[in-house]
């Protein structure tokens, strides 16, 4: 077994250096909470690749949860979340620690949740998904720096590949298939081939898998800079349709992705569902149950496509763009500002969205009741035609303005009279 105490004194940050000591050191005063303790994860691999990480993931033998309060309260942190696998986060300082109790788990039936058991190491590494995720390094007193790589992770990193770990790992696991496409696409690894025929084989497991664990790793890929490559690799591999045949994402979808690399990750899925029917968007929130301003935006594409041949028009004028468009979220037209062709659809979006939206009458209710406009539905009335002569420039000043209101208030009177 190398020992890799130098690199990690070399390229770990010291502010990670001296969390990982002091874990060491509260796991040898308390060994009834951890009688082996190991850093995991990602920050192993990144380690081993030269690369920087994010979160530190430890993995202790013993009681997981109990280790990170003694953790929390040593480095001055907080326990942030305690789960029924027995792990628990802590945020102390900047720094994010996931803490897990060493497990065996077994799986009763393809993509469902599994059985765990405490266990050593051994079978923790054996319940990972990938081999250059499967590699632990000992952080006890004796054994610091002592790399464990029982499934060839250190050659699968220098061949740059993804491999799991047995060929059933995708059926007790649906979700490692967008693990799988992250991995690739981050680090700019390849898939062994065979993992992807175990992909393709099992990934019709994903039926048995929770709206809300499908969301988590979609949440994830859509965090990465990366993302359009690996949504595009989920695609080819048929991973999307396993999920559901809703969520295909057109080339153009894409491709506006990638030009928007600095948007948030809800402008993303509203580029997604810009081209969705109503059945695919309902059907794709039936399937992964997003939040409301996910919805809101993955309904919004079929509301806008049965309106963008309107907005093709050459005589519409601003007010009716704005009757047009005026129930859309700004995001969502947004989406398809990025999406439309250069047309006069696209300069209605951005007129809308640059301009007219926040083109509003200079007079006031308070401005009509002075000029003799009674309470009630002529004054919304009047405010809406001010609008409109607003959005379409046929009033410009507080003068012609309150012509409009004098002009208008008679007619207005009459008529409700005359009712
Ligand atoms: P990241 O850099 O994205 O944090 P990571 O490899 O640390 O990458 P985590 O999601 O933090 O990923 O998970 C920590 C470790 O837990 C992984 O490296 C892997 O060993 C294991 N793991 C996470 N999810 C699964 C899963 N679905 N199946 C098997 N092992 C998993
Ligand atoms: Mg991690």
């Amino acid at each position: 077994m190398p020992n890799v105490s130098n690199l990690m004194g070399n390229s770990l940050p010291t502010d990670i250096i001296d969390v990982l000591r002091s874990a060491a050191r509260v796991a040898s005063q308390e060994p009834g909470l951890a009688s082996e303790l190991y850093l995991v994860g990602g920050m192993v691999r990144d380690m081993l690749r030269g690369e920087g990480s994010g979160d530190i993931d430890l993995s202790v033998v013993g009681d997981g949860p109990g280790f990170a309060s003694a953790l929390a309260r040593d480095l001055n942190g907080n326990v942030t979340k305690i789960s029924e696998f027995g792990t628990a986060a802590i945020a102390a300082a900047s720094l994010d620690i996931d803490v897990a109790t060493a497990r065996a788990e077994t799986y009763e039936h393809p993509g469902a949740l599994p059985q765990v058991s405490a266990s050593g190491i051994t079978e923790d590494m054996a319940r990972r998904d990938f081999t250059i995720n499967a590699m632990a390094i000992d952080l006890s007193g004796g054994g610091w720096g002592e790399l464990l790589d029982p499934y060839g992770g250190m050659a699968d990193l220098m061949m740059k590949r993804i491999k799991t770990l047995h060929q059933d790992s995708f059926a007790d696991d649906p979700t490692r298939a967008l693990r799988a496409v992250r991995y690739e696409a981050r680090l700019g690894f390849k898939l062994q081939a065979t993992t992807v025929k175990d992909i393709q084989r099992d990934c019709v497991h994903f039926d048995a898998v929770s709206p809300a664990r499908i969301l988590a790793d979609i949440r994830y890929i859509l965090g990465e800079s990366q993302r359009v490559d690996a949504l595009t690799r989920a695609e080819e591999l048929g991973i999307l349709g396993c999920i559901s045949p809703a969520l295909r994402i057109p080339r153009r979808s894409l491709q506006a992705i990638r030009e928007t690399p600095t948007r948030e990750p809800v402008f993303h899925v509203a580029l997604i569902g810009a081209r969705l029917t109503k059945a695919e968007a309902t059907t794709l929130i039936d399937r992964i149950e997003p939040p409301a301003d996910w919805r809101e935006v993955l309904l919004a594409g079929t509301k806008y496509q049965e309106i963008a041949s309107v907005l093709e028009r050459s005589d519409l004028r601003p007010s009716e763009i704005a009757d047009l468009l005026e129930g859309f979220s700004p995001l969502s037209l947004e989406a398809q500002l990025q999406l439309a062709p250069a047309t006069r659809q696209k300069a209605a979006l951005r007129s809308w969205l640059e301009e007219l939206r926040f083109r509003k009458p200079l007079l006031t209710g308070n401005d009509l009741l002075e000029a003799g406009v009674p309470q009630g539905p002529i004054m919304g009335r009047l405010m809406d035609e001010l609008r409109r002569a607003n959005l379409d420039r046929s009033v410009g000043t507080r003068d012609d303005e309150l012509s409009l209101v004098k002009r208008r208030l008679p007619m207005l009177l009459a008529g409700e009279s005359g009712k």
